[in-house]
């Protein structure tokens, strides 16, 4: 392999890992879709026995996402989820965990349902340092759990400083970086011990696969996780990490796309007036814009913004869009609104979800790569279609 520590981040999606076969030459690397492997003499192979415990194809995409965060390991799981399941049963039973209070729906759900019974949760308004601090004081846990920007709030938390203090008080630190992907954020050269993404969203890039993945520094963590892997089972297949391989190649371009035309779009919608408010980190006017420029390279594609009225309001704005799906998930190509409190965050309790903002007339975009202009018509044809019914 090339050294790809001096590449950029766009050749390496392009390179790493995605070296012509040997044998071959074929430019694409080939779909290893076996099951098991010939050995020689008993016990002498290649490093390859199973495709539980390795796959060519899955190492190859391992390679590319461990380069992408500068990270030493990457391991590749099935889901997002699944990788979370594995992380959470490399913990001592009982260990403490200080938890975002924005995470994902299916975070929260994991944690407060299948990890409630060996675990101790806290969850925490993580965008407030001096929280932090006062929760490490006092609920003195094992690992802090971050999310940033969160879903759908899109709060930011300084990864820097939370890490620090995480370091000091000798707390081993995640960050899903899922939303940000590793081209707009780095949180390993933040401080972070460990970065975790669902590739269901911009990693893969084109909403055909669920897959999730791991990156870290620590040889011995990364160790537990696969051992943990190749006992409990839920490796991903051949074909899905070669489809990944093939969706990351344009992952540098997709998120420059993805961030213009959202940018684009909050401030649009900041200016309109049918909309309440808008929630971008781009913005001036979001309360995490400062340490967002700090820490991330890019602002994203996704932006939440509250519409003027309630539930039927917001409902008939669903219905009325036509180029933005309607559909749960984020982060391909194409255009998609939810609205949280009925879709993605129906997992989170009411009382839970308005404490966090999460109200009737919040809805979520994740803005895709089409043409600007008919994307916005799509949104302002949507906004008539209240107004007429009022
Ligand atoms: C989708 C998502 C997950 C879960 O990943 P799956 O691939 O759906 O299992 C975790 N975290 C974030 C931020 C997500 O958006």
């Amino acid at each position: 392999m090339a050294k790809s520590k001096n590449m950029h981040i766009a050749t390496k999606v392009i390179h790493v890992g995605g070296e012509p076969d040997k044998e071959t030459g074929s430019i694409m690397p080939p779909i290893f879709q076996t099951s098991t492997y010939v050995q020689s003499s008993p016990g002498k192979h290649s490093g390859y026995e199973y495709t539980r415990s390795h796959n060519p194809t899955r190492t190859r995409l391992e390679d590319n996402l461990a380069s992408l965060e500068n990270a030493k390991h990457a391991l590749v799981t099935a889901s997002g989820l699944s990788m979370m399941t594995l992380i959470m049963h490399a913990f001592a039973k009982g260990t403490k965990i200080l938890c975002g209070d924005d995470v994902y729906g299916g975070t929260y759900r994991l944690f407060t349902t299948v990890f409630k019974d060996f675990h101790e949760f806290k969850f925490i308004d993580t965008t407030d340092v001096k929280e932090v601090e006062k929760a490490v004081k006092e609920f003195k846990p094992k690992v802090i759990w971050l999310e940033t920007p969160t879903n759908p709030m899109l709060k930011i938390t300084d990864i820097f400083k939370v890490c620090q203090i995480a370091k000091k008080h000798k707390i081993q630190s995640f960050v899903d970086n899922t939303f940000m992907s590793p081209y707009f954020q780095r949180p390993l050269e933040l401080g972070a011990d460990v970065v975790v993404h669902s590739m269901t969203k911009y990693i893969n890039g084109h909403s055909d696969v669920v897959g999730g993945c791991m990156m870290t520094n620590s040889k011995s963590f990364y160790n537990k996780i696969f051992t943990l892997q190749n006992s409990i089972g839920p490796q991903q297949s051949p074909f899905d990490s070669w489809l990944v391989l093939r969706g990351i190649k344009t992952l540098a371009i997709r998120m420059e796309a993805h961030q213009k035309n959202a940018m684009e779009i909050a401030k649009w919608l900041e200016s309109h007036k049918m909309v309440e408010s808008v929630i971008y980190p781009g913005l001036k006017s979001h309360p995490g814009h400062k340490i967002a420029k700090k820490q991330m390279l890019g602002f994203g594609g996704m932006i939440t913004f509250f519409v003027k009225g309630g539930l039927k309001e917001s409902k008939r704005f669903l219905e009325k869009v036509k180029l933005f799906a309607l559909a749960e998930s984020l982060g391909g190509v194409e255009s998609l609104i939810e609205h949280p409190a009925i879709m993605t965050h129906a997992s989170v309790p009411k009382n839970i979800r308005e404490d966090l903002g999460i109200k009737d007339n919040l809805i979520r975009l994740s803005v895709g790569i089409e043409n600007i202009h008919d994307l916005k018509e799509d949104l302002e044809n949507a906004f008539n279609a209240i107004k007429k019914k009022k």
